[in-house]
């Protein structure tokens, strides 16, 4: 089987192989050709030894020398060329205490996690597979390379990475595997947030995001996400829900926008319902002001994942209004003092937010539940379209206007403003210079 090469590759290996190295296109790169899909990137291994593989090409970067690997620099494109290597003694469960570097592709292969991640490839050697990578990919299955007790005690990591790919790819993980994942789970405590992170969002945001209750029966999410659990395990008995917390939260991700945001706002946007629950004296279950408990719970999870600040704020938001328009009588008014304090930005998201949530709902009464969502979008776009003022700076006048008229600077320019805006949103017709001008002069 002949693999299309970006050109810069070839070069590489090409340049190594001149030199009297072997090289080869390695990991992700070769299962994501085989399956004809896009490669995120292309990593090289070679038998070059990282100062040989510097004294080739002009332009490199030192990325982690300890471990074997130099970015080769082409054009503004860069390329990680890794050292053969075996991995020494895994004594933290994370990372092996010394590497050595080995002439042996082989060698190389075996240390790696999955068979479907293990192969080589180049022009004139074709695909190397020596543990069965294609077999596992035509069969749809993650397996890892050797004795999965070992694999898996080395690196806990890996347990996440095996529920990962068989949520990007749609298949399912080896019951070897599967038990040992499930056995070494607990040592995931030991690997770092930032690691823990970055596979939990390429699952969530991949085609099969359904594949988070894998991580829940392998005892993934009771050391990473322990309230996920508590969702897992939480009836709702309402006429409104056919599902538990847990698989409702599972069908909202999956009808959401596979982005980071809106999957990790579906997944957290009930967290906080196993603490609110209350069963009334008919047996029927409420969660009242679970999406404040949610909005506060996610912001300490996604603080305790290192997740970035932006994400974090976004997640909150959405979050925190999943819930608007669930009862009370919805005015104009009313949604223009919800666009004013969530930020109109957000309108798609909740929306997205909002009809998947539906989808993981009962159909009872659906049809009075739809029509209000649609008097919400139609108040809405009749807000934007007036262009109704939402915020301080819509206002018609500004803080120094407001001092022109005697008010001392300090909190109460800040103060008088909010309070004209209040004002502005229950009577937009207001929003003009000389009525805010008599509302001040009249406090
Ligand atoms: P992606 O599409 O997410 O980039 P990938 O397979 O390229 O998938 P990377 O994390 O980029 O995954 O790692 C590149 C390769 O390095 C993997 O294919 C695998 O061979 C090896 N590898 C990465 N992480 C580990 C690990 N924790 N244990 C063993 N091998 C690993
Ligand atoms: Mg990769």
């Amino acid at each position: 089987m002949m693999i299309e090469m970006p050109q810069d590759v070839r070069f590489i290996i090409g340049e190594l192989n001149k030199k009297g190295f072997e090289a080869y296109a390695v990991g992700g790169c070769v299962r994501d050709s085989i399956l004809g899909r896009t490669p995120n990137d292309w990593d090289i291994t070679t038998s070059a030894t990282p100062f040989e593989v510097k004294n080739i090409f002009r332009r490199t970067v030192d990325t982690g020398l300890q471990h074997g690997t130099v970015t080769v620099l082409i054009k503004d494109q860069g390329y990680e060329v890794t050292t053969y290597r075996i991995d020494g003694e895994y004594t933290d469960h994370r990372r092996p205490d010394e590497v050595t570097f080995t002439r042996e592709l082989s060698e190389d292969l075996l240390r790696r996690d999955f068979t479907i991640n293990a192969m080589a490839y180049n022009d004139e050697t074709g695909i190397v597979d020596l543990y069965g990578g294609i077999q596992d990919l035509e069969e749809g299955v993650i397996r890892c390379v050797g004795n999965p007790d070992d694999r898996f005690d080395e690196d806990a990591l890996r347990i996440m990475r095996a529920v990962r790919f068989a949520a990007q790819l749609g298949f399912s993980v080896d019951s070897a595997t599967r038990e040992a994942a499930a056995k070494h789970a607990p040592e995931l405590s030991q690997v770092s947030a930032e690691r823990i992170e970055t596979e939990l969002t390429k699952l969530l945001i991949s085609d099969h995001p359904e594949k988070v209750v894998d991580m829940y029966e392998l005892g993934i999410t009771s050391i990473i996400l322990p309230e996920f659990d508590k969702m897992m395990e939480t009836e709702q008995n309402s006429p409104y829900h056919m599902y538990d917390v847990g698989r409702h939260t599972v069908e909202v991700i999956k009808n959401v926008p596979p982005t980071k945001v809106m999957r990790y706002a579906a997944l957290l946007h009930d967290i906080g319902k196993p603490q609110c629950k209350t069963t009334d004296d008919k047996g029927v279950d409420h969660f009242k002001g679970h999406a404040m408990v949610s909005e506060e719970m996610s912001s300490k999870i996604l603080k305790r994942l290192r997740m970035d600040n932006d994400t974090i704020r976004d997640v909150k938001k959405i979050v925190r209004w999943h819930d608007y328009g669930i009862s009370g009588v919805i005015t104009k008014k009313s949604v223009r003092k919800m666009l004013s304090s969530m930020g109109e930005q957000y309108f798609g998201e909740y929306l997205d937010i909002k009809r998947a949530d539906m989808k993981g709902q009962s159909d009872y009464r659906l049809a009075e539940r739809q029509e209000v969502l649609s008097n919400i979008i139609r108040f809405h776009d009749e807000i934007m379209e007036e262009g109704n003022a939402l915020s301080i700076k819509d206002l018609a006048v500004n803080g120094k206007d407001i001092m022109d008229l005697g008010i001392p600077k300090g909190p109460k320019v800040g103060e008088t403003l909010s309070y004209l805006l209040e004002r502005v949103l229950e009577e937009p017709t207001l929003n003009e210079k000389s009525k805010l001008e008599d509302i001040i002069k009249g406090l």
